[in-house]
This record gives structure tokens, C-alpha cells and sequence, in this order.
């Protein structure tokens, strides 16, 4: 079988060194809120190159708390509005109206499955106060044209940058190309830790500020309260999991790319639709995501030659239960995308053989 994503196999090259960490932390005697975080909060914000990283419990609480914290800050309150793309992961959205605001979703691009910079504007209202572009599948979004719609309307710019750890925009990397940024250490992510994790990364000190006090029952200072928090915090193991695995994210990203190169160049197949790209470099593969008309045909074929593969996602949020107000919208590219998808083995320890197999496979399918 080749499986879409071997995480035993990722994370076994690290053995030394994580079971090292391990025991170093447990050895400490201090588990949570402790040097691990920092060490690891700080080199994680100079890889994004921000003034700030907050470690939080996982990609969605580091979404919510950025929006919490603006609430906090007086600068949105419930009911404004939020903009984001219509295909997006859930969890983009669900950080939006757990904190009731409003979701405002925006059609992507058909070709990069990003939010389609140019249909924002039409979509801003006297009571919109951010954009939340999304990362999606390890592209940078096109943050030049946010950037400058954000400041025109002076809205603030929310990376979700859960699946584009190291991706840049121009000179920049996410994380560091809006006002703030939740990034995910869910284990499957390029970056994943061993178990739930998430940081905030901003260069806004007040922001910074309030995220981790918010995090941390909503307390600056021990037994004092602020706000009304949570507890949300990148705990001392994980913290050190993720400091071993980060010194390594730039080589795990040039085997992404190695492989979604070879994929690009060798995939000939007139009924599938190849991802584009922007540039080289503002796309870490985190998922490589190609389109056919028939993707259950197409699925069913790749398993006959034992290649795993996954759909991101299924269902778009618009549809979902849990969203039925949004039942008789319309977001047909969306629905298009959410429709065709499928996404092909990747990962920085599939081997060559391996990627081989899956192109054969995809260009012997009629
Ligand atoms: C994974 C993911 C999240 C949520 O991260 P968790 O750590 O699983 O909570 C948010 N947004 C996107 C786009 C994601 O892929």
C-alpha cells in the first residue's frame, strides 16, 4: 500500500532526538508554561519571522483567540463581519461564529482553490472588520491585493495558516503577511506535533498580550483576571516534540516539493486537472490536490494499485448541518471544487518509486 501520509514513518526519523526531548521533559518536573514553550514560541516566531509566537492548544483555539483577543481590544464586536473563502477546512469558520461574528464567505479562484482576491471588495459592508484569507493546501493567498483591500477599509488580515507552515509570499513566509496568524500542529500538518498543538504568531505586542491571557483563563498575572479566558496552552511536551521537528520543516518542505514537481511534470492525463501555482516558493505542498469529473472512478482506480488518497473535503461548509442557515446559498465554485478533489500521496519521506507508482497509475486511468 502507499499510504497518503506515513506519520510513524515521518516521525521515526526523528527518534533520537524526540525520545531525548521526551525525557528531558519529563525529567524536569515542569509541564506546562515552561522553558520548552518559550524556547520553542521564540524560534518558531524568528522561523516567520513575527515579534511574537503564542503557543495554544490547537489551529482552532489560536483562530478563536485572535478573534477573542480583537473583541477584547474593542476593535470587533458581536455581529460584525468577517470575511473568508466559501471552501475552506471548517474550523476557519467555526473560530468566526464561536465568537459571534459573522462568517461573509468569498468564492475562490477555480485554479488555485485560494479566495479569489478580486470578489472581496463587493463583499465589505460598514460592518466587515477582517479578512481571514486561508492558506489552503500550502499556497500562500495572494496578500499583496488583501493587504491593500484590508488597508482601504481598514480591516484587519487573519492568516489561517494551518497548512502553510514555511510557505512565503514574495519575502515574507506565513505568518508573518497580515496583522496576525493561527497556525496548527495537528499531526498530519507539515509541521505536526505528537498530539493537538497550535501557536498565534503577530508582531503586535498588545494582540500577543492578550491571546495569551486569554489562553490562560484570561489572566496577565497569576490569579488575576482580565477577561473572562480559557485555558488553551501549547503544553511543555508537545512544545518540545516540535522543537525537534522544526529544525527540520525546510528539508521536510524540499521533499514536498521535490515530489509535487515530479508530480507536475510527469502527470499526463487529459480527464485530470493539475493544481497551479503561483510561484515555486509560496507553496509547501501539504496537500498535493488534482480534479476529475469522476473522482470516485478515479479513487476507486488508485486503490486497485494500492495508493491511498483523501478528499479535501467532502462537503463545503455551506452545506454542512451544522451551518443549515446557509442551506439555499449558492457558491458553485466552491461546490465545483468540493466536488472534483482528490488529493494524491505526499509527504517529506514518500520515495521516488513510490511517486512513480502513483503517476503510472493516474496516466493509465481512462
Ligand atoms: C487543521 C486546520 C485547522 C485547525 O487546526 P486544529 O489544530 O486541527 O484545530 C484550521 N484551519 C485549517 C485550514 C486547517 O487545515
Amino acid at each position: 500500500m502507499i499510504p497518503f501520509l506515513d506519520l510513524k514513518k515521518i516521525n521515526n526519523q526523528y527518534r533520537d532526538e524526540l525520545v531525548e526531548a521526551c525525557a528531558r521533559v519529563i525529567d524536569s518536573g515542569w509541564y506546562i508554561q515552561g522553558n520548552e514553550c518559550k524556547e520553542f514560541e521564540s524560534n518558531f516566531a524568528n522561523y516567520c519571522g513575527s515579534k511574537y509566537a503564542v503557543g495554544v492548544a490547537n489551529g482552532l483555539d489560536a483562530l478563536i483567540l485572535i478573534l477573542r483577543a480583537y473583541k477584547e481590544m474593542g476593535i470587533m464586536s458581536d455581529g460584525d463581519e468577517v470575511i473568508v473563502p466559501s471552501n475552506t477546512y471548517i474550523a476557519s469558520i467555526l473560530a468566526i461564529t464561536q465568537n459571534s461574528l459573522v462568517p461573509i464567505l468569498v468564492e475562490p479562484d477555480i485554479n488555485t482553490y485560494l479566495i479569489d482576491a478580486n470578489k472581496i471588495e463587493k463583499k465589505i459592508t460598514p460592518k466587515t472588520k477582517a479578512i481571514m484569507p486561508v492558506h489552503l493546501y500550502g499556497q500562500t493567498c495572494e496578500m499583496d491585493k488583501i493587504n491593500s483591500i484590508a488597508k482601504k477599509y481598514n480591516l484587519k488580515v487573519i492568516e489561517d495558516s494551518a497548512q502553510a507552515h514555511g510557505a512565503y509570499f514574495k519575502d515574507n513566509r506565513a505568518g508573518n503577511l497580515g496583522d496576525a496568524s493561527g497556525f496548527s500542529f495537528y499531526p498530519g500538518k507539515n509541521l505536526g506535533a505528537l498530539g493537538d498543538g497550535g501557536i498565534v504568531t503577530t508582531s503586535d505586542k498588545e494582540l500577543a498580550e492578550t491571546v495569551r491571557a486569554l489562553g490562560n483563563y484570561g489572566s496577565h498575572k497569576k490569579y488575576e483576571n482580565l477577561y473572562k479566558g480559557i485555558n488553551s496552552r501549547l503544553d511543555e511536551m508537545q512544545a518540545a516534540m516540535l522543537g525537534v521537528k522544526l529544525k527540520y520543516l525546510d528539508n521536510e518542505i524540499k521533499n514536498r516539493k521535490e515530489i509535487a514537481m515530479y508530480y507536475l511534470e510527469n502527470i499526463k492525463n487529459s480527464s485530470i486537472v493539475l493544481p497551479t501555482v503561483r510561484k515555486e516558493d509560496n507553496h509547501v505542498w501539504h496537500v498535493f490536490v488534482i480534479r476529475s469529473s469522476d473522482r470516485t472512478k478515479l479513487q476507486k482506480h488508485l486503490l486497485k494499485y494500492d495508493i491511498q488518497t483523501l478528499i479535501h473535503y467532502p462537503i463545503p461548509p455551506h452545506k454542512q448541518e451544522a451551518y443549515s442557515e446557509w442551506s439555499n446559498e449558492q457558491y458553485p465554485i466552491s461546490e465545483q471544487i468540493h466536488d472534483e478533489v482528490l488529493s494524491l500521496p505526499i509527504s517529506g519521506v514518500q520515495t521516488m518509486e513510490d511517486t512513480k507508482k502513483v503517476v503510472d497509475a493516474i496516466n493509465e486511468y481512462k
